[in-house]
């Protein structure tokens, strides 16, 4: 067992003469056993940059590695590594058992019978040992996808790479699949990498997550990290739903001006800010304490513009000066109702504030 390494590598496409830069100077080491998600916006190289690792796209620059071995030079079969598909990519014209066994017959030296128990062993752990006689035809999406995580266990490979291996599943069967995923990788220790667009899926699965956008990793945190400390606007933005709510502003001494506020700063912000013209000011939908007292410190007489309910809270839309301009998460006790009035507060203590230019995170 050995950590996985991504040491600068960059992917480069060559469409029709134009370089397409899929992912660029990416560098993390996945520790031995950890679970690794890859997540970001539709095109921002994920799936590259998990098919470089698989030996299923070259390396334009840069080294991967497993413990010290170079792999990046190494055909598929010889990376020891199992990967899951969205598609699941299993064979229609096999059973279950055909399918488990397929990749083993050729990747071993096992006899027969040991490959025969091994399978039987997976199956029950995945709960499909009744279903090895049948074909991928005459099964459920969830089952299938079970039977290609079996394939993939079978191998007992160094890595598991997974790509968006839950997508095609219904919402319920998902959740199900998803903690049930977690607990195998736990139990099995096995290095996993694991693609998804949805942020939901990487705060909830990841030991850690890496936040990719256009090619470029924007961190690699704990999920709470992540949420609370978000080295950029973009990671600030792509982590958390509702969405955080931003706002350009000038820095005007320890005061920021903005179209629709002024918010004062404590002196531990105006340091931060100081020798940036203009900063984003985000704040969190939850962080928005929506009270009665107008006197309060940072609080602002807002309108009521439209109330989305999302079970046991409320997205509460602010109208601040006639044009909607940012979203509260409300407890449900709380109710409230479009065209009302609310005092909404910024507590300073959950704001955050980026370069508005660079959009590096300031504090
Ligand atoms: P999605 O979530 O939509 O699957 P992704 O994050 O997995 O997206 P990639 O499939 O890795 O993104 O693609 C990254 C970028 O590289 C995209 O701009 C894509 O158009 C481009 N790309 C991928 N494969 C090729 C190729 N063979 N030739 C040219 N460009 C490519």
């Amino acid at each position: 067992m050995a950590d996985l390494t991504l040491d600068h590598v960059s992917k480069f496409f060559d469409d029709g003469g134009s370089k397409v830069v899929a992912v660029d100077d990416a560098s993390v080491t996945i520790e031995d056993g950890e679970f690794l998600v890859l997540v970001g916006p539709s095109g921002c190289g994920k799936s590259t940059t998990l098919r470089m690792i698989a030996g299923l796209e070259t390396v334009s620059e840069g080294e991967i590695r497993l413990g010290d071995d170079r792999m990046d030079n190494r055909p598929p079969r010889d990376r020891d590594i199992a990967m899951v598909f969205q598609s699941y990519a299993l064979y229609p014209h096999m059973t279950v058992r055909g399918n488990m066994r397929f990749g083993l017959e050729e990747s071993t030296d096992m006899g027969d019978a040991d490959i025969d128990e091994l399978v039987e062993e997976t199956s029950s752990m995945l709960g499909i040992a009744d279903l090895l006689d049948r074909k991928p035809g005459e099964l459920s999406g969830g089952q299938q996808q079970r039977v290609a995580l079996g394939r993939a266990i079978v191998r007992d490979p160094e890595v598991f790479l997974m790509d968006e291996p839950l997508s095609n599943l219904d919402a319920k069967l998902r959740s199900q699949m998803r903690t049930e995923l977690q607990r195998l990788q736990e139990d099995l220790g096995v290095t996993t990498v694991y693609v998804t667009h949805d942020q939901t899926e990487a705060m909830t699965m990841g030991d850690r997550i890496a936040i990719l956008n256009d090619g470029e990793l924007q961190q690699v945190a704990t999920p709470l990290e992540a949420y609370h400390r978000p080295a950029n606007r973009f990671v600030a933005g792509f982590i958390g739903e509702p969405s955080m709510n931003f706002f350009e502003m000038d820095v005007q001494g320890d005061e920021l001006v903005g179209d629709a506020f002024s918010y004062e700063l404590s002196a531990k912000s105006a340091e931060a800010v100081e020798g940036s013209e203009r900063v984003t000011l985000g704040i969190r939908p939850e962080d928005v304490e929506v009270i009665d007292d107008a006197a309060a410190d940072h609080a602002y007489e807002t309108t009521v513009d439209v109330v989305e309910p999302m079970g046991n809270e409320n997205a509460v839309y602010l109208e601040l000066g006639g044009e909607r301009r940012f979203v509260a998460t409300v407890g449900g006790m709380r109710r409230v109702e479009a065209g009302e009035s609310v005092v909404a507060r910024i507590p300073e203590d959950a704001v955050h504030l980026f370069d508005a230019t660079t959009g590096e995170t300031l504090q």
